[in-house]
C-alpha cells in the first residue's frame, strides 16, 4: 500500500497522474465471429498487484466484429469521497460482556485485506491527529486575552 501516494500528494502534480500515484490497465480485444462477453481478466496492468478483485466481472458484450480498446487509470481515494474506494462493506464495533472486551468486526469487499484495512484506517487516523495537531500548535493567541 506505501507503494502509491494519493493523486493529491504525489509530487508530480500532474492531472493525469504518474507511475508513482496511478497504475495503466489496458484493453484491447474484439469478437470474431460470435458474440462476445468481455471480463475483467483480459484487462493488462502495468502493475502485478494492481488488478481487477475478480476476473470474472463483465465489462461488455461484444457483437460479431466489434472491438474495444481503452485505457484506464486506477488511483488511490479515500471512501467519504466515492464508494469505489470503500474496501470495507461491514465495519462493526461490538462491546463484550467483560469491561474490557471490545470487538471489531471488519469485512473486506477483496481489494485490501482486513488487516490491511485496519492498518490504512489506525495510519489515516494517526495523521489527521499529526494535523490537527499542528493547526493547534499555529494558532495565535490574541494579546488582550
Ligand atoms: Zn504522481
Amino acid at each position: 500500500m506505501k507503494k502509491f501516494s494519493l493523486p493529491e500528494e504525489c509530487s508530480c502534480k500532474s492531472t493525469l497522474g504518474c507511475t508513482n500515484c496511478r497504475v495503466l490497465l489496458q484493453l484491447d480485444t474484439e469478437a470474431n465471429e460470435k458474440t462476445k462477453t468481455i471480463t475483467t481478466s483480459e484487462l493488462i496492468s502495468e502493475d502485478e498487484f494492481v488488478k481487477p478483485v475478480s476476473q470474472d466481472i463483465p465489462i461488455i458484450v461484444l457483437a460479431p466484429g466489434q472491438k474495444l480498446k481503452f485505457e484506464a487509470y486506477a488511483r488511490l481515494g479515500f471512501g467519504r469521497d466515492h464508494a469505489k474506494w470503500q474496501p470495507a462493506t461491514i465495519a462493526v464495533v461490538k462491546y463484550g460482556e467483560n469491561e474490557n472486551e471490545i470487538f471489531l468486526t471488519v469485512e473486506s469487499n477483496g481489494a485490501l485485506t482486513a488487516e490491511e484495512i485496519i492498518i490504512a484506517a489506525i495510519e489515516q487516523l494517526n495523521k489527521s491527529i499529526k494535523d490537527f495537531g499542528e493547526t493547534i500548535n499555529a494558532l495565535q493567541i490574541p494579546n488582550n486575552l
